[in-house]
């Protein structure tokens, strides 16, 4: 009997060749399917790697983790939908009521909300030390201290962490080492050589570095990533095929677009360093930094991000931002696109003086993304600005 069209219409489909396409194909598919009821068996036995469900995994996500792993040199990653899922499920897959997590409290402000507001609710309980005074980090160690989550550089305020002396501190107190590696990237600084046990990233900003997608990944040691994997598997912030084949592409350059960044940023900062609406500049590869000396042990190069004080406080914060002609005024960072923004008047503005001050965001604090244009463009946007 001839099949109706309608039915054709549904049923036919592209057969998969043999050769290899040079772009990888985008896998827009929830599901997969199997030859016969053994295989699925199998695959449902975790008895082989067979696809089953682009919750659990699919070929785009797959490679992106892969290329995650070779650049952070991990043993294994997940990827989910934002860097804020990666970091959540990092915390929900390894503590459970009655740990304690140690985390230094310049963190990336939902990261922040995660540990101080979600975290208590299941009975995990959190101690936040100074970045930079590792007598604090030992007075915090309790008997059921499980985990040292921490940043490097930190966001907006650029403070950096020892990442040998934080590696040695988590060794010596059997904590799992956890290190939100967003600012730096893995082509500029790997946790992993450092003693990290987990890597997390916010993959919407260099990683994708052109302002597209959101999306996250959690890379470390294999064991760790399987734990992670099955709460997400259950739990379902899994990263769409498509977000994983822009990022996967993404991964191609970073490399060469993170020198062109750095390059930049350390041009414009040492060009602004001495101006005279500024108070302070800090950028991690320039000298007048506090932590030089570390940034040129961990780092690769700077990254792309600087900050500065303006000394006119919170009203020529505003007037600068208002004065920029080519920089967007945006919230993310790490775009190809230079990027400013005043976290005092806008990302920070429902805290009250003193509670932004506590957390370092000053007044007249600009933090600049610096992008892919032209850096005598960038500067001279910056300079009229400060005028
Ligand atoms: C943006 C950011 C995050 C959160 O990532 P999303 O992809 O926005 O969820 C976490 N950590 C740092 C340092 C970030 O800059």
């Amino acid at each position: 009997m001839a099949e109706n069209p309608i039915t054709s219409a549904i049923r036919i489909q592209t057969e998969r060749t043999n050769e290899m396409e040079h772009s990888t194909p985008m896998f827009l598919t929830s599901s997969f399917c199997f030859d016969n009821a053994e295989d699925m068996r199998a695959a449902f036995a975790d008895e082989s790697d067979d696809n089953i469900y682009s919750r659990f995994s699919n070929p785009n996500i797959k490679e992106f983790t892969d290329k995650m792993c070779a650049l952070e040199g991990v043993e294994a990653a997940y990827a989910t939908a934002s860097g804020m899922s990666a970091i959540f499920a990092s915390f929900m897959a390894l503590l459970k009521a009655g740990d304690h997590l140690i985390a230094c409290k310049s963190i990336f402000g939902s990261t922040h909300t995660i540990i101080t507001k979600y975290l208590p609710k299941y009975g995990i309980e959190y101690t936040y030390v100074d970045a930079g005074n590792i007598d604090e980090w030992k007075a915090a160690v309790r008997p059921n201290s499980k985990m040292l989550y921490i940043e490097t550089p930190t966001n907006p305020g650029l403070e950096l962490i020892d990442l040998e002396l934080a590696g040695k501190f988590a060794r010596e107190h059997k904590l799992i080492f956890n290190v939100d590696n967003c600012f730096a990237t893995p082509v500029c600084q790997r946790p992993v050589d450092f003693g990290a046990d987990l890597v997390v990233h916010s993959a919407t900003k260099w990683l994708d570095g052109q302002g597209r997608v959101l999306g996250g990944v959690v890379g470390g040691k294999a064991n760790l990533i399987h734990d992670i994997y099955l709460f997400c598997r259950s739990s379902g912030p899994a990263l769409s095929p498509f977000n994983a084949w822009v990022l996967s592409k993404s991964l191609e350059t970073l490399d060469v677009r993170m020198e062109r960044h750095a390059s930049n940023a350390l041009y414009i900062a040492a060009q602004l360093e001495s101006h005279p609406a500024i108070s302070w500049l800090k950028y991690p590869y320039l000298p007048s930094h506090p932590q030089y000396a570390i940034a040129k042990k961990q780092m690769k190069n700077g990254g792309g991000i600087i900050c500065f004080e303006l000394k006119g406080g919170l009203e020529a914060g505003r007037e600068f931002m208002n004065k920029l002609k080519m920089l967007s005024l945006t919230a993310n960072l790490g775009d190809t696109r230079s990027i400013a923004s005043h976290p005092a008047s806008t990302t920070h503005a429902k805290l009250s003086e003193a509670e932004r001050l506590a957390v370092n965001i000053t007044n007249g604090l600009i933090r600049i993304s610096v992008g892919l244009e032209h850096r005598d463009d960038i500067l001279a946007d910056i300079l009229q600005a400060l005028a």
